[in-house]
């Protein structure tokens, strides 16, 4: 909740007159009409982000929105994101920054672009965050989050479209599927696929400048399309206790649940040292490397905490940990170096 009301004060910032984009929003598009996302990308060349790497995002994004994942949810076949000229490489754009200092690097070096990706976003209104848009607005700033990074994309892309959090707050195991099950639920995971009529209407009625009409194709895409393996990404345990895996299944995308790291025991935790042991880097890293920094042993344990190859650059990630509040609300000013 606390950064649900810093983004749409950071909303107020950029710009944006939060009134007049919700009042222009309630005009509808025509059914024939093809609503388009045209998002350029814009990242620090070590991120090795290429075209490739964001069609495919794009194209995952595409079917998360298009297609009906569940019972309660819509196919929402006449919104598309599309990659908007290549992705942009630029040595001046931070690889870890707050979502202000991702902006600010923007407006100076990249001001086309309304996307940036980073290793780390030390702050989205004072928490650490996988993802950060306004609401609505742009830029959204994320983070590369392995196979959950369409989710992450889609769910920033609903912020900038105007919309809130679903169910937030509460925990996935309390929350019902029509939460959890949500794009917009507050922590989603590779699961969070759904939208209702009315998320489709934001994405769809969105009058940000980077929205732009065009005729639907002949052959729309539909909701039948068969289920795929990619965005439904089968679980992999990589040795993780179960009460490991349940905490990092969401992405933590705007907040981080120092309370649940608290509910770990000693036998979690030496899974995950054993797992960041093996010296291979996953999606999970950063999670599992905030949590040893956080509830780690000192000495031995940041050694572990060093073991973070380039391009991931996440070690930095033990000075802000070790801070952290215990509501997960702040990080030090020293990560934002
Ligand atoms: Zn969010």
């Amino acid at each position: 909740m606390k950064s649900t009301l810093t983004l749409a004060v950071v909303s107020l910032i950029s710009g944006m007159s939060l009134a007049s984009a919700q009042q222009e929003s309630i005009e509808a598009a025509p059914a024939n009409v093809l609503r388009r996302h045209h998002l350029t990308i814009a990242a620090n060349p070590q991120m090795g982000y290429t075209n490739q790497t964001v069609d495919t995002i794009i194209a995952k994004m595409n079917k998360i929105l298009q297609r009906s994942d569940f019972a309660w949810d819509v196919a929402c076949p006449n919104v598309e994101f599309v990659r908007n000229g290549n992705v942009i490489s630029n040595a001046n754009i931070p690889l870890r920054a707050t979502y202000e200092q991702f902006v600010q690097a923007l407006r100076d070096n990249v001001p086309s672009a309304n996307v940036v990706v980073g290793s780390l976003i030390t702050s989205c209104g004072g928490v650490l965050a996988a993802g950060c848009a306004p609401v609505p607005g742009e830029p959204m700033a994320v983070i590369h989050d392995g196979p959950r990074s369409a989710v992450v994309w889609v769910h920033e892309r609903g912020h900038s479209s105007g919309l809130d959090h679903v169910a937030q707050g509460k925990d996935a195991s309390t929350a019902r599927e029509d939460e959890w099950g949500q794009i917009m639920f507050w922590n989603p995971s590779l699961k969070s696929l759904g939208a209702l009529t009315a998320g489709c209407a934001a994405y769809r009625n969105s009058r940000l400048s980077s929205v732009i009409s065009a005729p639907m194709p002949a052959a729309a895409p539909t909701g039948d399309a068969p289920p795929d393996t990619a965005v439904e990404a089968a679980p992999v345990s990589f040795g993780l206790t179960e009460k490991v895996l349940k905490v990092v299944e969401g992405t933590w995308v705007e907040h981080t649940p120092v309370d649940q790291f608290d509910e770990l025991t000693q036998e979690d935790l030496d899974s995950i040292r054993n797992h960041l042991k093996s010296g291979q880097p996953n999606y999970l890293w950063r999670q599992l490397l905030l949590i040893i920094g956080y509830r780690g042993n000192g000495e031995p344990d940041a050694e572990l905490l060093d073991n973070d190859p380039p391009p991931l650059k996440w070690s930095g990630l033990r000075y802000g940990s070790r801070e952290l509040k215990k509501d997960g609300s702040d990080v030090e000013e020293e990560t934002q170096a």
